[in-house]
C-alpha cells in the first residue's frame, strides 16, 4: 500500500484520516506523468479522485502550470474542494481539508505579512506545546514567499527525505501549539497509525516530542533531552539534518546542557562552559515539544 500512496502522493497520515472519515479531501500536487498512474491506483485504493490544472491560483498567475489532484471518498467533496480552491476561498478550502477553524483564520491573517508561521504559533501558545501540534518537518503550509521555496529546493534531498517529509501528526499550520482542535487531529493520526503501522507511529513520536532549538524554517537543532525553565540537559542531537551552520552544530554537539539567557545561550558540558551562541531577535527560541 505505501507504494500505492507514493504513486498518488498521498502521504499515510492523510490516507488514514480520509479513510477513517476524519479528513473529507486530501490534496497533493502531481506531475503530469503521474496523473493516469494516480488516478487508477486511487480507484484501487477505493478513492475518488478530480485532477485539475491551475495556471492561477488564487489571485495570481503561477510561475508555471500546476496539476492539483483533490482526493476523497466522496466525488462531490473533490468538486466542491477545487471549487474552493479555484475560487480562492481559503476558509472554504481549509474547512473541506478538514483544519479547525481556529488555525485556518490564524493562517489567512499572517498571510500577506510574510511572517515566520512557527514562530506565530509558538507566540500564541499559552500552555504546554504539544508535540502533537509540532510541525516543525512540515514545509508545504508554511513556505509561501520566492525566496523560501528556492532555498527548499536547493535543498530538497534535506527536507523532502522520506525521514523529515514523514514526521508529522497535523499537517496544517496550527494558530498556536496548545491549540486544541489540532491536538484532538494529533491524537485521531497517531492512534490509526498505531493501529496501521506502530513501528511507524513510533519513531514520529520520537521525532516530535523533544526539545527545538529554532533560527527559522530551514534551521533548527532537534535535541534528545529535556528542557527545564531556562536550562536544557541533552545526550546527542537528533540525526534530522537542517541548514544551521556546521560552528554551532560543533559547538552543541560537544556540550551536554544549554542554559537559556536573554541575550545568549551557553553551551555546557558538564560545568565546564564551551561556548556561546548569540540570541538576536529573540532567535533560537527553544521549544520544548515535551
Ligand atoms: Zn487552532
Amino acid at each position: 500500500m505505501v507504494d500505492d500512496l507514493e504513486i498518488c502522493n498521498i502521504d499515510i497520515q492523510s490516507y488514514l484520516l480520509l479513510k477513517d472519515g476524519v479528513k473529507p479531501v486530501v490534496r497533493v500536487g502531481l506531475g503530469r506523468s503521474r496523473v493516469d498512474g494516480a488516478k487508477e491506483v486511487a480507484k484501487k485504493l477505493g478513492l475518488e479522485v478530480i485532477v485539475k490544472e491551475f495556471k492561477h491560483l488564487y489571485g495570481g498567475e503561477l510561475p508555471e502550470t500546476k496539476i492539483n489532484a483533490y482526493y476523497s471518498l466522496d466525488k462531490n467533496l473533490c468538486r466542491k474542494a477545487l471549487d474552493a480552491e479555484n475560487g480562492g476561498d481559503r476558509k472554504k478550502f481549509g474547512l473541506i481539508l478538514g483544519y479547525p477553524e481556529c488555525c485556518i483564520d490564524s493562517f489567512i491573517k499572517n498571510l500577506s505579512l510574510g511572517v515566520d508561521y512557527f514562530l506565530i504559533s509558538n507566540r500564541n501558545t499559552t500552555a504546554k506545546p504539544s508535540f502533537f501540534c509540532n510541525n516543525l518537518f512540515v514545509f508545504d503550509s508554511k513556505i509561501s514567499g520566492e525566496q523560501e521555496s528556492n532555498i527548499f529546493q536547493k535543498n530538497a534531498s534535506i527536507f523532502d527525505s522520506m525521514n523529515i517529509k514523514r514526521s508529522f501528526l497535523i499537517r496544517h499550520v496550527p494558530c498556536s501549539f496548545d491549540c486544541n482542535d489540532s491536538i484532538e487531529i494529533g491524537k485521531k493520526t497517531l492512534r490509526l497509525l498505531k493501529r496501521h503501522s506502530p513501528d511507524l507511529a513510533g519513531k514520529i513520536v520520537d521525532a516530535l516530542k523533544k526539545p527545538v532549538l529554532y533560527w527559522n524554517y530551514f534551521e533548527w537543532i532537534v535535541l534528545n533531552g529535556s528542557a527545564e525553565r531556562r536550562v536544557l540537559v541533552y545526550d546527542s542531537i537528533l540525526g534530522f539534518e537542517s541548514l544551521i551552520g556546521n560552528d554551532i552544530k560543533k559547538m552543541v554537539l560537544s556540550g551536554n546542557k544549554v542554559k537559556i539567557m536573554d541575550d545568549n545561550l551557553s553551551i555546557f558540558r558538564g560545568s565546564e562552559k564551551i561556548g556561546d551562541i548569540p540570541v538576536k531577535n529573540g532567535l533560537p527560541l527553544c521549544i520544548d515539544f515535551q
